[in-house]
């Protein structure tokens, strides 16, 4: 079957995706041959996205945050633009993404599950206060709020647990559609990559540039760019 006659036979799709979705918008992945965790740092980057660096290295951490984790200049691609017109048309019913850059609301998504939290809402640790991207990413140094406690990207550092209730959410979608589309994620990082094993519908789809390990159980492998293949459907 192909993904057209899938799309066309379901009604309760759920799309699960990964850092993979954003690169044709330009932000680039962390595990492909161009990714992130392929360029040479003194600090490997999964050592300065966690929580016991943010809290040890707050202004080292925050100089890479604002160069490779805020790219407010990035603009939904045609994967994005796609689920959101689904999900108007009444056929897909979530989106759960592994990605904090917000381009699925920004192409008009409602119900999206932010496993990882978002870079465009950031709270000041003391006194709860939120600032949006713009005021961290125009900002020098650590940002403070005005009341003087540190402020905090809502973004899952590693080390830190995901929120309960956006699991719940997820979970609630994943078990309940009838067709899961996977795409753009290595599947690797866990527990977010986990959540997919929840699904008990009819059509498991992959799209990924790369295999990954759950191509094995998929009813339809597409080895291929996600924006490109979701713009012609
Ligand atoms: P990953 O970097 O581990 O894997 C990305 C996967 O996407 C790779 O398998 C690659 O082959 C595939 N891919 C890349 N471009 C693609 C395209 N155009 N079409 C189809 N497939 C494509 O990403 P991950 O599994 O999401 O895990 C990385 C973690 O880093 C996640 O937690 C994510 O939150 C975070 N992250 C987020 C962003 C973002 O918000 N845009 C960017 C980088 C990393």
């Amino acid at each position: 079957m192909t993904l057209a006659e899938i799309i066309s036979k379901s009604n309760n799709i759920v799309f699960f995706g990964g850092a993979g979705v954003s690169t044709e918008s330009g932000i680039p992945d962390f595990r492909s041959e161009d990714g992130l965790y392929r360029q040479k740092y003194d600090v490997p980057p999964e050592v300065m996205l966690s929580a016991d660096y943010f809290y040890a290295h707050t202004e080292d951490f925050y100089r890479f945050y604002r160069e490779k984790m805020l790219p407010l200049w990035a603009k939904p691609n045609a994967a994005h633009l796609t689920l959101a017109r689904w999900e108007k048309e009444g056929k897909l019913s979530a989106v759960v993404t592994q990605n904090i850059d917000g381009l699925h609301q920004a192409a008009g998504s409602g119900k999206v599950f932010e496993l990882h939290g978002s870079i465009h809402r950031n709270y000041c640790l003391r006194c709860g206060a939120s600032y949006d991207a713009a005021f961290i990413a125009n900002g020098k140094g650590v940002p403070h709020c005005s009341c003087g406690g540190l402020i905090k990207p809502d973004v899952v550092l590693y080390g830190e647990p995901l929120d309960g209730g956006t699991v719940e959410g997820a979970l609630d979608a994943i078990s309940s559609c009838d067709c899961l589309i996977v795409a753009g994620t290595s599947l690797t990082v866990y527990p977010a990559a986990g959540l997919v094993d929840y699904f008990r519908g009819k059509y498991l789809v992959l799209i990924n540039r790369d295999k990954t390990a759950l191509d094995s159980r998929c009813s339809l492998v597409l080895h291929g760019k996600v924006g490109e293949i979701l713009s012609q459907l």
